[in-house]
């Protein structure tokens, strides 16, 4: 990769380590990284055992470590990457993943594994102090605050690149958490497109399909958050990351639906002021934003022209259609492992939903069901969370009548089958 144009002295490039290569937002994250090979570069990539792809992406990034979940792929990788001649090292299973989370070679870590699996390595990151791009949500939803403090311990800096998130992180302003008045925040709206069922008659939704469900109007992402936005588990997640990121109690978020998708989120005031981040729905945005953060970087993403969007328009949510976002408060207000028991419940559901094995209004039910089974405790350690993530799979199970083999451990499963 070259220096910087121009024949100046190369500023410091930040060596970046991608968790969850493979997917939508490792994607994303590569097409930004690749524009910008002076500020960027890319020294670890990390999947679950997309052979064929992470070995193109190797070829063309030339990381100096590779992790896959998976064992065996791991050893074909191997073999790709001499026929390639990359001398990169291969890590495998959750201690290779976690490893190269905490490598010294980098400084940046993008966590965009999906699901649960991706606490461990996250965790690792926090540790080691990486400045973390958080793309998975369900880190924080179990972690929780064995995660803040972890980051805090660990002297790391969390930058949230969930576009919600991010948006709202935007529309902060620095330190406001350290201020004792909360620079005046008032309340967090986070806004929700409401999915493709959001007037689909009630009575449908027992027989919707995978790929119906995972044919989101706005954004392109991978399937598992897909489905969570056809629910909106995934606001109701992304309620439970808002409340530990920005330390905003459980009355002071606020979700509205704007099926646009332009407005990413708000911050309100107590003057009565209100910030909102808008933006195409494309995840390069807030990618970009928090690679380059506190500078600014092109994304490849086209100009929002707002003469041509001509309206933009917010509802309130229908809880009785998304009683997924009503059991995330739910979870929330209950606190310790209860969101950890929900997010595993609903990881078990949403794999049995796309693979035919539950209908789409199982998912809400078998997630009612492990709330109600399995009482919440304190979460205060990695094994902690994994227990409780355990048991939720179990609750999950019975309710959805599934075998015992279908939910696997955090660390294995890639509930899209995307890999
Ligand atoms: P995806 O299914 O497209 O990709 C998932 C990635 O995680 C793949 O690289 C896969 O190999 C890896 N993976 C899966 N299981 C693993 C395991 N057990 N161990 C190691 N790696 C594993 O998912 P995505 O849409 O890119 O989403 C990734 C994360 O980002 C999720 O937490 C999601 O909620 C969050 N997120 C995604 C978007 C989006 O637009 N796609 C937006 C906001 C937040
Ligand atoms: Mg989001």
């Amino acid at each position: 990769m070259s220096a910087a144009a121009g024949g100046g002295p190369a500023r410091e490039r930040r060596r970046v380590c991608l968790l969850g290569a493979t997917g939508s937002i490792g994607d994303s994250a590569l097409d930004v990284v690749a524009r910008h090979p002076d500020r960027f570069e890319v020294v670890a990539l990390a999947a679950h055992s997309n052979v064929d792809k992470l070995a193109d992406q190797c070829a063309r990034f030339r990381p100096r470590h590779v992790a896959l979940l998976d064992v065996a792929a791991a050893a074909r990788l191997r073999e790709r990457l001499r026929a390639l001649d990359v001398p990169a090292a291969v890590h495998e299973g959750p201690d290779g993943l976690a490893a190269v989370a905490a490598l010294p070679e980098a400084d940046t870590v993008l966590a965009a594994i999906v699901g649960a699996a991706g606490l461990g390595p996250t965790l690792a990151a926090a540790r080691a102090g990486k400045r973390i791009l958080l793309a998975n949500k369900e880190a924080l939803v179990i972690g929780g605050a064995m995660f803040m403090d972890a980051v805090r311990a660990g002297g790391a800096t969390l930058l949230p690149i969930d576009s919600e998130h991010n948006a709202i992180f935007q529309c902060l302003p620095a330190g406001y958490d350290r201020r004792p008045d909360r620079a005046g925040v008032r309340r967090i709206l986070l806004t929700a497109s409401g999915g493709p069922f959001r007037r689909r008659p009630l009575a449908e939704l027992a027989t919707v399909t995978p790929d119906e469900a995972c044919a989101h109007p706005n954004w392109s992402m991978g399937r598992k958050i897909s489905v969570d936005s056809a629910t909106m588990m995934n606001k109701g997640l992304e309620v439970i990351e808002a409340h530990w990121l920005f330390g905003a109690p459980r009355e002071a978020i606020e979700v509205v639906l704007h099926p646009q998708s332009v407005v990413h989120s708000l911050v309100e005031y107590v003057d009565g002021s209100v910030l909102a981040q808008l933006g195409h729905p494309d995840m390069r945005t807030p990618i970009a934003q928090a690679l380059a953060y506190p500078e600014r970087v092109a994304a490849g993403v086209p100009q929002l022209d707002l003469a041509a969007l001509a309206a933009l328009s917010f509802e309130p949510p229908d809880m009785a259609r998304f009683p997924c976002l009503g059991l995330a408060f739910d979870a929330l207000a209950a606190g310790g492992s209860a969101p950890a028991i929900l997010n595993a419940a609903n990881e078990v559901a949403v794999e049995a939903f796309l693979a035919g094995r539950a209908r789409f209004t199982d998912i809400a039910a078998a997630c009612a069901a492990a709330l109600e089974r399995v009482s919440a405790a304190p979460v205060s350690t990695l094994e902690g969370a994994l227990e409780a993530d355990a048991l939720g799979r179990a609750a999950a199970r019975a309710a959805l009548r599934l075998p015992r083999e279908q939910g696997a451990r955090a660390v294995r499963p890639d509930p899209t089958k995307a890999d």
